[in-house]
């Protein structure tokens, strides 16, 4: 597998100030980038003031940053789950119609075998069937059958390639999904290796991707307990119920013990909303 970071979006960290300070100043955007441009907002401000937004829900502003990234190596197993993110993501990937597979072996062509194969001894039963495989796709090809058809004897194994562009919103998103230990660990390592790219160039917006669980996202795990138990960062996070199991006990101990919310509770939040618009 390769993950490459191609380009990002020209010093995204003060993209990300500008949609931001936009929101929250009565500056018009050009006075804002003025301040950028003569430097009377220092770096260490714009990073600040960056950090403080990215702890509030407020995350429409990260749509306007993004990023590039090539990868190649993995598999057509990992794509399919990859290219179900909807929002915020462009995909090109490699033809499986216009490219014919030769492959730089002689015996098959290339494939991704896990790690699970050759722990469990069954390194040459896989070998074996992606040279059968190898040798019905050739011969389907050399027979005249497109590409398009001799392609369907192909299996999860096959690897591919993708160019992609990513808003950081949207990576973010999937950094929650999948830098979580329940997601595959193929995508896993794929993602990690976005982060890590990421890293190199802007390690102060890289810092935010994590799985969900982390402190910068949403702090704790929403996963089924079994799950969360048998996770190595549960030693270092908490679950959803654990949280709300503490808090319900410390506000059992307040004159505010937690409930459910009934239809009055409803009601409340109308009546607080409409005498904050008269005050
Ligand atoms: C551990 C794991 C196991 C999985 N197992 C399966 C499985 O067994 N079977 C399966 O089919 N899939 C499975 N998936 C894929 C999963 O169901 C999603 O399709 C995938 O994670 C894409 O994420 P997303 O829906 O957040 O899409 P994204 O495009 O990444 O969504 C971005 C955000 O936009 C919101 N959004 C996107 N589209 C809409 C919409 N139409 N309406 C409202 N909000 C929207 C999402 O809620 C999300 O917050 C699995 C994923 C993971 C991480």
């Amino acid at each position: 597998m390769d993950v490459v970071l191609i380009d990002i979006a020209n010093d995204p960290l003060v993209k990300l100030y500008g949609a931001y300070r936009t929101c929250y100043t009565p500056k018009t955007p050009r006075e804002v980038w003025e301040d950028i441009a003569s430097q009377a907002v220092s770096r260490e401000k714009i990073a600040q003031f960056v950090e403080e937004r990215l702890k509030t829900g407020h995350v429409s502003p990260l749509e306007q940053v993004v990023f590039w990234f090539g990868i190649s190596g993995v598999s057509r197993a990992l794509s399919h789950q990859f290219v179900r993110h909807r929002i915020g993501i462009s995909f090109e990937q490699q033809s499986q119609r216009y490219v014919r597979f030769t492959g730089k072996n002689e015996e098959r062509l290339e494939f991704v075998m896990p790690e699970s194969w050759k722990d469990a001894g069954r390194e040459a039963m896989f070998e074996n069937l992606m040279a059968e495989i190898t040798r019905v796709y050739r011969e389907a090809v050399a027979a005249g059958i497109p590409a398009e058809d001799a392609r369907f004897v192909l299996p999860n194994a096959a690897p591919t390639n993708f160019q992609i562009m990513v808003n950081f919103a949207e990576l973010l998103h999937i950094g929650d999904l999948r830098l979580c230990t329940r997601a595959q660990w193929e995508i896993r390592s794929m993602v990690a290796r976005m982060r890590s790219e990421l890293m190199k160039k802007v390690p102060e917006l890289a810092k935010y991707m994590q799985p969900k669980c982390g402190e910068k996202r949403m702090g704790y795990c929403d996963e089924e307990m079994k799950a969360y138990e048998a996770c190595p960062l549960s030693n270092s996070r908490p679950h959803k119920l654990q949280v709300m199991e503490v808090f319900k006990r410390v506000r059992s101990e307040s004159n505010k013990p937690m409930r459910d919310l009934e239809e009055s509770d409803f009601r409340a939040a109308e009546a607080f909303r409409e005498s904050g618009a008269k005050a």
